[in-house]
């Protein structure tokens, strides 16, 4: 597994507001937009492109195009959802597949209470989208879903990464056979005993759209 810590000095300045315990909902949304966009052009990398030529008004040009199938961005609701825009903005021809997870919070496991995503994922690069990686298992659970149904490889985005987090998916995803790359803007210190990230930034989901 792969794991990219970006590195870049806006990055962290939107990370360190959206940590801010004082930053409001609407700021909170607009700056984990503008992070997820970010990141997003660090995780894609290593999308598939294929060659083609374009005339320009002077002269045939080689350049490239996103190869098909075109890559699956798929948000774990309900705190992925506002991470999609940011995602979008940069690869506006990919499609959007939908994965409701909830986590136990007794037992801290994953829960899938809603799928809406295509049946085959044959050779399709798929981005995953989940602000915290905190145990793991969340995670894992809905790459293996995209893997189960065909997917090439996977790469999940974060806002944030505990280090339980990232050794559960090295674990689960070692042996190579299942591709996986992290990309996230931080990885902190430590889980506490109720499953969140530390430092961290709170519950995404109810920074983002309030408690409900
Ligand atoms: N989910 C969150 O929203 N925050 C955490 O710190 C961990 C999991």
């Amino acid at each position: 597994m792969e794991t990219l810590v970006v590195d870049h000095p806006l990055v962290a300045h939107k990370l360190t507001t959206l940590r801010d315990v004082r930053t409001d909902s609407p700021t909170f949304r607009r700056l984990a937009d503008e992070l997820v966009t970010l990141l997003a052009y660090e995780a894609t990398r290593d999308v598939r492109v294929t060659d083609v030529t374009v005339d320009t008004p002077l002269t045939p040009a080689h350049g490239v195009r996103l190869a098909r199938p075109v890559p699956l961005v798929v948000p774990i609701l309900r705190a992925g959802l506002g991470m999609l825009d940011g995602m979008t903005r940069l690869l506006p021809t990919a499609e959007v597949g939908f994965l409701g997870m909830i986590r136990d919070e007794s037992t801290l496991k994953a829960q899938t209470y809603a799928t809406r995503l295509p049946e085959d994922l044959s050779g399709r690069q798929c981005y995953v989208l989940d602000p915290m990686l905190a145990t793991g298992g969340t995670l894992a659970a809905a790459i293996d879903f995209l893997f189960d149904r065909g997917a090439r490889d996977v790469t999940a985005i974060c806002l944030l990464a505990a280090p339980e987090g990232i050794a559960y998916l090295d674990e689960a995803f070692r042996g190579g056979d299942r591709p996986i790359r992290v990309v996230t803007a931080a990885l902190d210190e430590r889980l506490n005993e109720n499953g969140y990230i530390v430092p961290g930034l709170g519950d995404a989901g109810d920074r983002l759209y309030g408690v409900v």
